[in-house]
């Protein structure tokens, strides 16, 4: 964990910002997250067991479907790339919340995994809730 001294990441000093949210009110810093779950073992998690399907992910509106399209939209452009080049030897970090996975980082891995390698399992790392309170964004 990279604090400083005021007690805020360190990471906030990098030119790209990376949090991730799940509800909209709690932030994480995904670098942070990387770090601190970097030796912790991973799982294979049936995709069924998501809390949401593939088809239900959008990022601000664009959704998995629109990524698989040919689109001029700089926006889905940049979501194209993203899964096109998901790397999937790196473990989704995911969250189970009452029974089911969310994921916390890897939705362009996810999605790849399902649609492009049709894979009915993905390697996951299930992040704690004490490194989800170390890796919290301000
Ligand atoms: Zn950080």
């Amino acid at each position: 964990m990279i604090f400083s001294e005021q007690g805020f990441c360190e990471h906030i000093k990098w030119k790209t910002i990376h949090t991730c949210s799940i509800d909209g009110k709690n932030f994480y810093c995904v670098y942070c997250l990387w770090f601190n779950t970097k030796n912790l073992p991973s799982v294979e998690i049936n995709v069924f067991d998501f809390e949401k399907n593939v088809d239900q992910f959008s990022w601000d509106g664009i959704t998995v479907n629109d990524i698989l399209n040919y689109s001029e939209n700089p926006e889905v452009q940049e979501h194209q790339k993203k899964y096109h080049e998901a790397d999937l030897s790196y473990p989704i970090l995911v969250q189970k919340i009452r029974s089911r996975y969310v994921i916390l980082d890897g939705c362009h891995r996810f999605a790849k995994a399902i649609k492009k390698e049709n894979l009915q399992k993905v390697n996951c790392i299930e992040v704690p809730e004490s490194i989800l309170e170390k890796s919290k964004w301000l």
